[in-house]
């Protein structure tokens, strides 16, 4: 007692509630406990204890085990099935001192056991004990929530970050490959663009593009205005034992992506089918075609395939491939326009003859060529005769066409190999490579006769002419063999005017001769 008042407080310590069917029992501990600073509530059976404990749930529990009606274990026992009041510490006080009523005591759920008639400062002790367990199980229990609550943040603040770091390393990949594409697609454009030559920079295109995209084979077409029709012009397999000439898309895929002007992706047979003719698609097959367009309109179209169904093309491969087509566009169109100026340089624009300065360099080639493969080289040269009289009579138009008709007719009795030019005026070239004297000869003589005998039709008159022609051979032991040989044919031509004209000369040691003597149908056939 003398420890219970010397420990009096009003201090809240912890809310017991007490069990006893002793109403002495009840008071004594009451009193004990609410001095020391406890909240008591007392009850004096198990359904009470029950109904207590449940509406308000106390801090712990002191319970007599021997009870009329309900006893201490059975308290326990409901007291340890309720969620709201399975956690009570719960000390029996009882006067039975079995180890056996002990023992059961704990398998209930109790957490202590007082003996009967009980010391105070022992159940003061225990009270406190337990109290302070229960409170430290209390803090562990919410540090536990807590530390499951922050791990459960971690956790999720994990996923999140290994979300963001695979996205970036995504984003990362995709950049790099990305990089890597645009290089590649430098590298291959600076290999492209300097090539002028149209037979070699169509394969190089095509090239370039199946490796750029990681492909196996490839088509170029070239868009024909003329008749709308496209020319597949260049051919790449990787296959060596495919035939290089073989048309795997075709035209079909090209006309689809020509009229759409964009890209088609063929990954499967549903694609397939609807652009492909089954022959020129076999099934293990994915193709990819993009448009080449220049100004809007369309040039042509580049197809890259692949002989097996493993490699899918996507919209990435087709933004690339395009980027790629755009500026093979440019190449090509490149390539076309030098061309076009190339031949522009060469050829006179009145009769689409080479003129006369590429025929100095063609005939300078071919001389160094005769001398040294020891081969004869001739040349005709000739003039219409009496061509101004065609342009007083019928017009400068009119003689245009004379001009015009005369070049067309040599050029279609003459060999591939020969080169007409127009020499100046009214007065054209003829090269005739491997060709001797007396053969070339003949040539003239068969042009003369042709144009002699055919009389060249205008919208107002029907006009016939005649040409007058001087023939030589290159002397290649002569240091001036151009020169010579052409100064030669001048002077058989020049000749051959003089003397009468609508004839053949010919420059033969050192001199002239006119082995044949044309009939007099030539000059006076002018209308
Ligand atoms: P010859 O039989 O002696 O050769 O007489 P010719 O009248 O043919 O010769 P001439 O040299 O006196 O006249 C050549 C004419 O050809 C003069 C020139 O106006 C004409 N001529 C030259 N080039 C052209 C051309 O491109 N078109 C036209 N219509 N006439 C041309
Ligand atoms: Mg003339
Ligand atoms: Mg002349």
């Amino acid at each position: 007692m003398n420890m219970m008042n010397d420990k009096v407080s009003t201090d809240f310590r912890g809310d017991v509630l007490i069990v006893d069917d002793t109403p002495a029992n009840l008071r004594l501990l009451s009193q004990m406990l609410m001095e020391q600073g406890y909240k008591v509530r007392a009850v004096t059976s198990g359904a009470r204890a029950l109904a207590a404990a449940r509406a308000m749930p106390p801090d712990l529990v002191l319970l007599d085990i021997r009870m009329p009606e309900m006893n201490g274990y059975e308290v326990c026992m409901h007291l340890k099935a309720d969620k709201r009041t399975c956690e009570l510490p719960i000390i029996f006080i009882s006067a039975l001192n079995e180890a056996d009523d002990k023992v059961n005591a704990f398998n209930v759920g109790a957490v202590d056991y007082i003996t009967k008639p009980f010391q105070f400062a022992e159940v003061l002790a225990r009270v406190k004990t337990h109290l302070a367990l229960r409170r430290t199980q209390q803090q562990l229990q919410v540090m536990n929530t807590d530390l499951e609550q922050r791990l459960e943040q971690l956790d999720r603040a994990n996923v999140r970050l290994q979300r963001e770091i695979t996205h970036r390393q995504r984003a990362e990949e995709m950049e790099r490959q990305r990089v890597q594409e645009m290089e590649a697609l430098r590298a291959t454009m600076t290999e492209i663009s300097g090539e002028l030559d149209l037979s070699r920079l169509l394969p190089a295109i095509l090239e370039r593009a199946v490796d750029l995209i990681g492909a196996t084979d490839g088509e170029l077409s070239l868009y024909d205005e003329t008749c709308s029709h496209f020319n597949v012009l260049a051919t790449y397999h990787l296959n060596a034992h495919t035939d290089g000439s073989r048309q795997v898309i075709g035209e079909k895929a090209a006309s689809l992506v020509a009229s759409t002007h964009e890209p088609l992706i063929i990954n499967d047979d549903e694609t397939a089918i609807g652009c492909l003719p089954i022959y020129e698609m076999p099934a293990a097959q994915t193709a990819l075609l993009v448009p080449m367009l220049a100004g809007g309109q369309l040039i042509g179209v580049i197809s890259v395939s692949n002989g097996s169904r493993e490699r899918k093309f996507d919209a990435q491969d087709a933004k690339l491939l395009s980027l790629f087509a755009q500026q093979a566009t440019i190449a090509i169109q490149n390539a076309r326009l030098f061309t076009e100026v190339q031949t522009l340089a060469i050829t006179d624009p009145l009769t689409g003859l080479y003129n006369r300065r590429h025929f100095f360099d063609l005939a300078h080639r071919e001389v160094e060529r005769a001398g040294r493969a020891n081969q004869p080289l001739s040349v005709v040269m000739f003039d219409v005769d009496h061509f101004k009289q065609v342009n007083d009579r019928y017009g400068h138009l009119c003689g245009d066409h004379v001009l015009q008709m005369v070049a067309n007719q040599c050029r279609s009795l003459l060999r591939s190999v020969d080169v007409l030019a127009r020499y100046g005026g009214e007065e054209f070239v003829i090269m005739l490579p491997g060709t001797p004297l007396d053969h070339a000869q003949q040539v003239a003589e068969r042009l003369r006769q042709h144009i002699a005998y055919t009389p060249i039709t205008t919208a107002d008159a029907t006009i016939q002419i005649t040409i007058s022609l001087g023939v030589a051979e290159l002397n290649i032991h002569d240091q001036l063999a151009l020169d010579g040989l052409l100064s030669h044919a001048d002077q058989a031509l020049y000749l051959a005017k003089q003397s009468g004209r609508n004839r053949v000369m010919r420059w033969e040691n050192m001199t002239l001769t006119m082995p044949t003597v044309a009939p007099s149908d030539g000059m006076e056939c002018l209308p």
